[in-house]
C-alpha cells in the first residue's frame, strides 16, 4: 500500500494507542488506519464511546500542522478521494477519511492530539452534519463572547457571562432577559435607581 500523500512510497506496519494496526509512512508520519481496524479496536474500547464534546478553538494544544494536511489525496486502499473534517483548534487541521472503505488518515501528529481531546474513539462522527454543525455554532458563539469582552471589558463582560449562565439554567430565565432587553433599550431607568443621594 502506497502513502497517500508521498505517493510513491510504501506504507509500513505500526500500531497506535492499545495495539491499533495501522500503516505508516517513514517519510511524512501519516497513518493509514484501515476501518476494519479501527472498527475492531473500537469495539474493544470499553469506555466513552459516548459522543464528545466539541473542542474549543481557542484551546492551546501544543501542535504544528503538517505540511501535508493541506494536501489532497485518494484513499490507499480504493483510489477514491479522501473527505475531509476539520477540527477546530487554534491551529485546525483537517483529518481525512475514504468515502468508500471508511478508512482513516491522520497526518503527523493528529492522531495524538485527537487522543487529548478524547475524540480518538469516534472520528467517524466528525464527518457528519451534526458535528460540523456544532463546530460552527461553537465558532459563532466563541466570536460572540470575544466581541463582547471587548466591547463591555473583562469585569463586565465576565459579570454577564456569569448572569447568562444563572438565566439559562433558571426556568423563567427568560423574564430575566426580557427585563434585561426593555431596560437596555428603552433606556428607562427603575424606581429605585432614582433615590440617588444628591444634595442640593
Ligand atoms: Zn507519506
Ligand atoms: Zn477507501
Amino acid at each position: 500500500m502506497q502513502c497517500p500523500k508521498c505517493r510513491k512510497v510504501t506504507l509500513l506496519e505500526g500500531s497506535l494507542t492499545d495495539k491499533l494496526a495501522v500503516q505508516y509512512c517513514q517519510e511524512c508520519k501519516g497513518t493509514w488506519i484501515p476501518a476494519r481496524e479501527y472498527e475492531a479496536w473500537q469495539a474493544r474500547q470499553t469506555h466513552n464511546r459516548v459522543v464528545s464534546q466539541v473542542p474549543s478553538t481557542t484551546l492551546n494544544v501544543d501542535f504544528v500542522q503538517s505540511p501535508f494536511d493541506t494536501k489532497a489525496a485518494l484513499c490507499p486502499e480504493c483510489q477514491r478521494y479522501l473527505a475531509r473534517a476539520k477540527v477546530n483548534l487554534k491551529t485546525p487541521f483537517y483529518v481525512e477519511r475514504c468515502p468508500q472503505c471508511r478508512g482513516i488518515w491522520c497526518d503527523k501528529g493528529e492522531w495524538s492530539i485527537l487522543e487529548q481531546l478524547g475524540l480518538h474513539t469516534t472520528i467517524e462522527q466528525l464527518f457528519t452534519n451534526e458535528w460540523q454543525t456544532k463546530v460552527r455554532e461553537r465558532q459563532n458563539w466563541e466570536k460572540e463572547r470575544k466581541a463582547t469582552v471587548e466591547k463591555l471589558g473583562h469585569e463586565l463582560a465576565a459579570e454577564v457571562f456569569a448572569l447568562a449562565e444563572l438565566l439559562a439554567s433558571h426556568p423563567n430565565g427568560d423574564f430575566g432577559v426580557a427585563y434585561l432587553v426593555r431596560r437596555v433599550s428603552t433606556n428607562v431607568p427603575p424606581n429605585n435607581a432614582s433615590n440617588s443621594s444628591h444634595s442640593w
